[in-house]
């Protein structure tokens, strides 16, 4: 759990406000746009959300090189990797570590994915409750993976939370439920309710919800990685309330 890092400005923290949508304006004026998700093709970044997990992105380029360099021309598709030897899998993914458990998962999302085509507009078309319960039933697939594949492969709307969004709002002092489910709601409750793509404060450079907030999770791992880090580096910050600052 992350505490609040500096204990003489501890306060009882706050619900949810607008004032977390000037940080990430802020944090757009010092990062953005970065118009994610860093990846050539939609199944490249569906197994990039499998990869990424419990490590850093630089393994993950490594092992998604392996995967595309072994495809060669036949192109690095999830139809592709069905046709593959498990245990070569296994070592083009090495990089990217728990390569026993990502290669299961990997297959799962691939078999998955085949099943529904490998066609991301018929995944856009599903209803998100659906699509969501479909993801999530795939062994491996946390509520996490799950909503990086809604939002930049199936390009629907929702706020993807990990664990340096739950780090950020904890340091600007705000209620932080424990519950992914609960936290998802009170975020995807203030972007209903502010509307911040049509706000030119705070609209991150774009008028559509979709790609502010495919921008505003972008945003918050950039922050985390550079500057709002476990020990963080508080003199290059722009979020001035910040209640943690040290
Ligand atoms: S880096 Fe910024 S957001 Fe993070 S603790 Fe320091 S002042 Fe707060």
């Amino acid at each position: 759990m992350t505490h609040l890092i500096n204990p003489d400005k501890e306060q009882k923290p706050k619900a949810l406000d607008r004032g977390f949508l000037h940080c990430l304006a802020n944090l757009y004026e010092t990062y953005g746009p970065l118009g994610w998700w860093p990846a050539d093709t939609d199944w490249e970044m569906m197994a990039g959300a499998i990869l990424t997990q419990n490590t850093a992105w630089t393994n993950v380029e490594m092992a998604l090189t392996n995967l595309k360099e072994a495809a060669g021309a036949s192109r690095f598709t999830a139809g592709w990797l069905l046709e593959q030897n498990p245990e070569e899998i296994k070592a083009w993914i090495r990089p990217s570590g728990f390569f026993n458990q990502k290669t299961p998962r990997l297959f799962a999302l691939a078999h998955w994915f085949v099943s529904h085509g490998e066609d991301t507009q018929r995944l856009h078309s599903m209803p998100l409750d659906d699509l969501r319960s479909e993801l999530l039933a795939i062994k491996g697939v946390g509520p996490e993976t799950c909503d990086s594949i809604v939002l930049y492969a199936a390009q629907k709307p929702v706020f993807l939370i990990d664990a340096y969004t739950r780090r950020l709002l904890l340091r600007l002092g705000y209620e932080v439920p424990r519950g992914y489910e609960s936290l998802r709601a009170n975020l995807e409750q203030l972007v209903k309710d502010e509307r911040p793509y049509e706000d030119s404060e705070v609209n991150l450079g774009t008028s559509s919800e979709l790609c502010w907030l495919q921008e505003a999770h972008a945003l918050i791992v950039e922050h985390c990685k550079n500057n709002c880090r476990k020990k963080p580096l508080c003199s290059n910050c722009s979020s001035l309330s910040c209640q943690a600052r040290i």
